[in-house]
């Protein structure tokens, strides 16, 4: 991750301020770097592009327990040990009612040539794989909040 910062601080601009909170102590992940890149970077654009004025993005990464979590009644983790990032803005924020559509593919509220909707469904996906799992918080003119859990492992599997 902190080899990724110089490429996130060109990404966002100079209205922007990015700021990381890295846990030293973080566990493993079982992900394909890459592709780990690609989630992040994906994040970190949506998060500029819903602060058009400026603002602060946090990147904080942790290890949690969980307890059982579920969405919509269905079991999304099972309780565990993870590994969590995560993408914080200070942007739009997101209306209630799309919520529930921004990890489906092409849906998206920029305009044509801007938005390919296609983000966030990928990064669900790659999240996925690794046994985890995404949620967004997020609150109308205040800003959101991306969460990524991730299986953790330790560092000699
Ligand atoms: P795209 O960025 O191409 O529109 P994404 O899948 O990355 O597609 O995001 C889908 C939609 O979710 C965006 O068009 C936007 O409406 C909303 N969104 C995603 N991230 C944020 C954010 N940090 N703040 C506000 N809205 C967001
Ligand atoms: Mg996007």
């Amino acid at each position: 991750l902190s080899e990724l910062t110089h490429l996130l601080n060109r990404l966002v601009g100079e209205r922007i301020v990015l700021t990381f909170d890295h846990d030293p102590a973080l566990r493993m992940i079982h992900a394909d770097r890459r592709q780990l890149e690609q989630v992040i970077m994906n994040l970190v654009v949506n998060a500029r592009d819903a602060m058009p004025e400026g603002g602060d993005i946090t990147i904080c990464t942790d290890n949690v327990q969980l307890e059982t979590r579920t969405e919509f009644g269905r079991v999304v983790l099972p309780a565990g040990d993870y590994v969590r990032v995560q993408v914080r803005d200070q942007g739009c924020g997101i209306a209630s009612d799309d919520l529930i559509k921004i990890f489906e593919p092409f849906f998206t509220t920029k305009r044509t040539g801007e938005g390919t909707g296609l983000g966030l469904s990928t990064a669900y996906g790659i999240v996925k794989q690794t046994g985890g799992y995404i949620f967004c918080d997020s609150i109308p003119e205040e800003g959101s909040c991306f969460s990524l859990f991730f299986p953790a492992h330790d560092r000699r599997a």
